[in-house]
């Protein structure tokens, strides 16, 4: 009997000796054994009760056991409910709920905090070591059968536009886009992949981890991203997938020349990858990152090349199988290529729905599969796309549009800048006016003035920021995503 992600993922090694997981600690743990634990993990489930198709949701650290419940989930025929480390219990109160979840697996150090959300929720609560101690006697379980179409996990998005929304993912969508993303960046068993990424978000859990197991190479599993720990690991290791920030703080570290030397491929995504990085990277370590683009919903959609241009600040092209293209905003017309709206995305790694939400489903998925991303972008004379930016951070001012991206590129390139970001701010005149939030680079301390002089040269005049402020650092969240939304609160009574 069938089980489409197990029978990929894990039974083609399911004895082999072969390192999977090089831990922290020094020790490695091999496909079969952690084949093993994964069955013995799916054994203490059904002890425990649980039946497939039941939710399990999990707000653990990330440790190889963490990584083995998710293909205990999977071979048991659960649906996993990986939950960001930092949300408090109220916030977690709300998922459990939200999910329906039979099981709720915590840390022990917030077993007694959750114990409350578990028991309102009628989830029945354990710690991911309780569960390693019932897997030592549990019977180890065989996958149990699951179609293409049956739910792998309910992943909640990241919460930057608003409330996060569990995206319904099939084993068909998670294994079809493992298989793209491997072929098309040439993984295969001989890579070490550098794994510094959280494990409750589709970078980390389904991104990395499947094309590992996929093509039965072996990751560096590091607890969280710290440079020294990556830039040690990069000569044992042959690629690394990361978000923008990785690469700005490895810029800062004076080792990583010679330890990149040996890596074969570094690649970004999760939020937007500054030109400048993307230069300044290749300068110091002769790698061109590659950046694709996805989201909780669709996993990854674009790449740019394995061979070809890696363009900076463009996404690539969709991937092999994935439809892309540029509606008009609020529309399902399509725009001429070059024109500027909102990227939709149609293929086999598109979600089934938002659990729970029948209405924001029908609205953001169309019903001849069209996913409507909001986010906004265009699409190059030779395919290549760019992501101006979201939907919902498009800036009206006195009816037009800015796309903050523009104005954002124009600032990053004043001297002594490091960073910015444009947004919205309610004006008494123009509905909304632009404004520059700017972080300095070290040391340094823009002229804000020659700033705004260089914008009035540059940029149309409605375009150009009405104030610049200056901050010492961007709101980001786990993923290194600018949280937007909170800096629109944070000066929302700027020209009141
Ligand atoms: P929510 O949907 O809850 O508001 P979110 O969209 O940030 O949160 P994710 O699914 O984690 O949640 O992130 C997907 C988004 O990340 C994409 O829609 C896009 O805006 C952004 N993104 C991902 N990769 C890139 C990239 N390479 N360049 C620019 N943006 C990117
Ligand atoms: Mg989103």
């Amino acid at each position: 009997m069938a089980n489409p992600l197990y029978d990929a993922l894990i039974a083609p090694r399911r004895r082999a000796q072969t390192p999977f997981l090089h831990l922290p600690d020094g020790s490695t743990v091999s496909h079969a054994a952690f084949a093993d634990r994964a069955a013995m993990l799916a054994g203490a489930l059904e002890k425990m009760g649980l039946a497939p198709g039941d939710r399990v949701a999990m707000q653990v650290g990330k440790s190889a056991d963490a990584l083995a419940l998710y293909v205990a989930c999977l071979s048991a025929g659960a649906v996993l409910l990986p939950l960001n480390t930092a949300y408090t219990p109220k916030e977690v109160a709300y998922f459990v709920q939200d999910s329906g979840a039979r099981m709720l697996v915590c840390s022990p150090d917030d077993a007694e905090a959750l114990r409350a959300v578990a028991d309102k929720a009628g989830a029945t609560l354990t710690t991911l070591d309780a569960l390693v101690q019932a897997a030592k006697t549990a019977v180890p379980c065989l996958p149990v059968p699951r179609e293409g179409g049956d739910l792998a996990a309910i992943l909640y998005t990241s919460g930057t536009t608003g409330r996060s929304k569990g995206a319904m993912l099939s084993h068909d969508n998670l294994l079809s886009n493992a298989r793209t993303l491997a072929d098309l960046w040439r993984f295969t068993a001989d890579d070490v992949l550098i794994h510094a990424l959280p494990i409750f978000h589709t970078h980390g859990l389904f991104v990395a981890t499947n094309i590992a197991l996929l093509t039965g190479g072996a990751m560096v599993f590091l607890p969280r991203f710290d440079a020294d720990a990556v830039v040690d690991a990069m000569p044992r290791a042959t690629a690394m997938v990361g978000v923008p920030t990785f690469y700005t703080r490895l810029l800062d570290h004076p080792g990583l020349a010679d330890a990149a030397r040996t890596m074969r491929l570094f690649v970004s995504g999760s939020a937007p990858l500054l030109e400048e990085t993307h230069r300044r990277f290749r300068a110091v370590t002769g790698h061109a990152i590659l950046e694709r683009y996805g989201m909780t919903e669709t996993n990854m959609n674009t790449s740019n090349p394995y061979e070809g241009e890696r363009r900076a600040g463009t996404v690539g092209l969709p991937l092999p199988g994935v439809d892309l293209r540029i509606c008009r905003p609020g529309t399902d017309e399509v725009l001429p290529q070059g024109e500027i709206g909102v990227v939709e995305v149609r293929g086999p790694n598109v979600f089934l729905g938002y659990w729970g939400m029948p209405e924001k489903t029908a609205a953001e998925l169309r019903a001849d599969g069209w996913f409507i991303t909001g986010d906004l972008g265009v699409v190059g004379p030779d395919g290549y796309v760019t992501i101006v930016g979201r939907d919902k951070d498009l800036i009206i001012s006195g009816g037009l549009n800015i796309y903050p991206r523009e104005v954002e590129q124009a600032i990053d390139a004043q001297p002594g800048v490091a960073e910015s970001a444009v947004i919205g701010v309610p004006h008494p005149d123009l509905g909304e006016a632009p404004v520059a939030v700017i972080v300095a680079e070290p040391g340094a301390a823009p002229d804000l003035d020659a700033i705004a002089a260089a914008m009035g040269n540059g940029l149309a005049r409605f375009k150009q920021p009405r104030r610049y402020l200056l901050a010492d650092a961007l709101p980001r969240n786990a993923m290194g995503k600018v949280q937007k939304a909170a800096l629109r609160a944070q000066w929302k009574e700027l020209f009141a």
